[in-house]
């Protein structure tokens, strides 16, 4: 898992007592440890150093962050399922015997990684 020195080990108890306790997990990370921000209240707040992040300055980029991390978690659903489907049509692919057949895998395959490419 790599060896980067500089990285706190996130307190994983103490994130999701953060959670019950209504706080929200932001897209945002520490920029001193990496442990995703959160937001309780108004404050955002670093649970590993335990202190406030103070660089993000009003409503509306907090929301922009909240959204974009929604976003971003739907992406990688998204790159998850089409890894599978890719994976499935490999197979289909690998035992087509009709030219027909191949055209048409190939053009499934082609679609998805067009929106591979979108959502990256
Ligand atoms: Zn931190």
């Amino acid at each position: 898992m790599g060896n980067n020195k500089k990285l706190k080990k996130p307190d994983l108890t103490k994130m999701s007592q953060l959670l019950l306790s209504g706080a929200t997990m932001l897209s945002e990370s520490c920029p001193d440890c990496a442990v995703p921000l959160f937001k309780k209240n108004e404050d955002i707040f670093c649970p590993n150093c335990e202190r406030k992040a103070l660089y993000i300055k009003n409503k509306e980029e907090i929301k922009k962050i909240e959204q974009t991390f929604s976003l971003g978690e739907a992406t990688t659903q998204l790159r998850d399922v089409l890894t599978g489907k890719i994976t499935f049509l490999t197979n289909q692919l690998a035992s087509a015997d009709t030219p027909e057949e191949i055209a048409y895998i190939l053009d499934i395959i082609e679609k998805i990684f067009g929106i591979f490419q979108k959502i990256s």
